[in-house]
């Protein structure tokens, strides 16, 4: 099945639904059946009293002779008295008795002078009437087995002079309830049966609109499983799916981004491996024809073979230089390598990097200016790896800066700066120059891998060292460490 949710959503509305209704239903029939048997027993209460004060007031100066007993029967039905006692049931709209304090029957409403048996009067008589010769007004609930309802009955001090001389009784069935609460149980069926046709169509409705978002993702997802990476959910929801419609896309985002990132990192490894076989290749072909012609002894001329050594010896330098950055790299970008740290001054890492820099500088007649503001700068850290992440931007700056310039390097506070006055980096170039292999492709710049600032800017973050740069072109280029201790 295609929509199980919201034919499960629609299952569990209706399913709550109906024992809602159940609920209510019943709470309302039990409330209904309370306040039918209240009202009832207000209105007995009402006729009883009302019965009961005119029979006393019948009475009037006459006494009850109410002998203890069957022989104490003689009511005196003097006056309107008898036409009312017999008239009794239709006054009272009910079985009516007049009863002693021992249940015997004094009258009753349709055959006044017979006597009548203990059992017609109703099964709770007894109860009813102590509380009666108590000078209580009282109740008793019973069962109709006969017309299967509740019935009520009431009994009620007949006083004369502030004496209690019979109990009225008055019994009756809760009539019409079982009609009303059919009636009322009917209305209940069928307007549970509309809400249920309602709450099938509202709820089937509602599951729609969760599933339709849910597919639209299944979707997206497949499509991105495809390699699609612009793949959008389209869902804009304020609410949970809503969120993770968002995060979705998020993710289609992020996967694209790594795939970019994924297509420029493999551009810039073809990269090098084209540069690095170049720079490879240039000192193996010089060193071996060197050789060569030395082998051959083509060469023979003393001063030239001299040169031819000098040549060689350089190339195998760089080859050194290049094979080292390269292993370097790869040791710093392992994470299990660990750097061996001890406590050192920076101001003696960075003279000893001046020192190894100032050759290069003497070339190119670049003042290299030292303006620090302390002597002892503490740090912990690797002596060799420092000096070289040093030494790589100061080369730089020597490299990349004209004849004749100047190049500073400051010390305050807690950074050192090198700046320069060279060419500068382009505002495009500079976010990668820390890249691997990232190399500023002009026609100055012959020489080098790309792997100098990648190797100084993986020193700087074994040690905690932020290390980011500020240029302008045709103004220089100042690199900032900022060792960020206290
Ligand atoms: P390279 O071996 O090419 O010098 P680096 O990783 O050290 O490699 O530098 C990457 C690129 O950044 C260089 O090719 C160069 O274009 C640019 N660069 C680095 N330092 C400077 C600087 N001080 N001034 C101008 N450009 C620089």
């Amino acid at each position: 099945m295609k929509n199980k949710i919201a034919v499960k959503l629609t299952l569990y509305f209706s399913a709550a639904l109906l024992i809602f209704s159940i609920v209510i239903g019943g709470i309302f029939m039990n409330l209904f059946r309370k306040n039918a048997i209240e009202i009832h027993k207000k209105e007995l209460e009402r006729r009883a009293l009302t019965i009961a004060s005119t029979i006393s007031e019948l009475l009037g100066g006459y006494r009850l002779n109410l002998g203890r007993g069957m022989g104490g029967m003689g009511m005196n039905m003097h006056g309107g008295m008898g036409p009312y006692i017999r008239n009794l049931n239709t006054i009272a709209m009910a079985d009516a008795w007049i009863v002693d304090e021992d249940l015997n029957i004094l009258t009753t409403g349709t055959m006044a002078h017979r006597h009548y048996k203990y059992a017609d009067l109703p099964s709770d008589a007894e109860l009813v009437v102590k509380d009666v010769f108590k000078g209580e007004t009282t109740f008793s609930e019973g069962f109709s087995q006969l017309l299967e309802v509740p019935t009520l009955t009431i009994g009620t001090p007949i006083k004369i002079g502030g004496e209690i001389v019979g109990a009225l009784l008055i019994h009756s069935p809760v009539k019409n309830m079982d009609d009303a609460i059919d009636s009322g149980f009917k209305i209940l069926i069928f307007s549970i049966a509309i809400a249920l046709i309602l709450s099938l169509i509202l709820s089937w409705i509602l599951a729609l609109t969760f599933t339709e978002p849910l597919k639209k993702m299944k979707k997206t997802a497949i499509v991105l499983a495809g390699g699609d990476y612009d793949a959008k959910t389209g869902v804009k929801q304020n609410d949970e799916i809503g969120d993770l419609a968002a995060t979705m896309d998020l993710l289609s985002q992020r996967l694209k981004e790594a795939s970019k990132e994924r297509e420029k990192l493999n551009k810039q490894r073809q990269d090098f491996i084209t540069n690095i076989s170049h720079e490879l290749r240039t000192p193996v072909t010089v060193i071996r024809g060197s050789l060569e012609a030395l082998s051959d002894e083509i060469i023979t001329e003393p001063e030239e073979v001299k040169e031819y050594h000098k040549q060689v010896l350089n190339e195998s330098k760089n080859l050194e230089r290049l094979i080292n950055d390269l292993l370097e790299l790869s040791r710093l970008e392992n994470v299990d390598f660990k750097i061996e740290k001890e406590v050192l001054n920076l101001v003696d890492v960075l003279n000893d990097a001046l020192r190894s820099a100032s050759n290069m500088a003497r070339m190119k007649n670049i003042i290299l200016n030292y303006r620090g503001n302390k002597e002892l700068f503490t740090y912990e850290g690797d002596y060799g790896r420092l000096r070289q992440m040093f030494l790589i931007v100061l080369d730089n700056a020597i490299k990349y800066s004209p004849e004749n310039s100047s190049v500073y390097i400051i010390l305050k506070d807690n950074k050192i700066i090198i700046e320069d006055e060279g060419e500068g980096i382009s505002k495009e170039d500079l976010p990668y120059v820390f890249d691997r292999y990232y190399r500023v492709k002009s026609p100055e710049n012959k020489t080098g891998t790309g792997l100098g600032l990648t190797i100084a800017k993986q020193i700087a973050l074994r040690h905690g060292i932020d290390l980011y740069v500020e240029s302008q072109e045709n103004k220089g280029s100042k690199f900032i460490f900022d060792f960020k201790t206290s």
